[in-house]
């Protein structure tokens, strides 16, 4: 249910690192906390939470 459509939005703006789940600015290269490059997306997962 979107009924926070603002709330979805900023949180697919933001990267997740695979290592340590830390969140980082969509634009981070690198985790700001464990400094690994294994950022991801975070993406379309939460629709499909039923
Ligand atoms: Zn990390």
């Amino acid at each position: 249910m979107a009924r926070f459509p603002e709330a979805t939005e900023r949180v697919l703006n933001r990267k997740v690192c695979m290592k340590c789940s830390a969140t980082n600015s969509v634009r981070a290269k690198r985790c700001r906390r464990c400094g690994s490059k294994e950022l991801r997306l975070k993406s379309k997962e939460i629709k499909a939470k039923g």
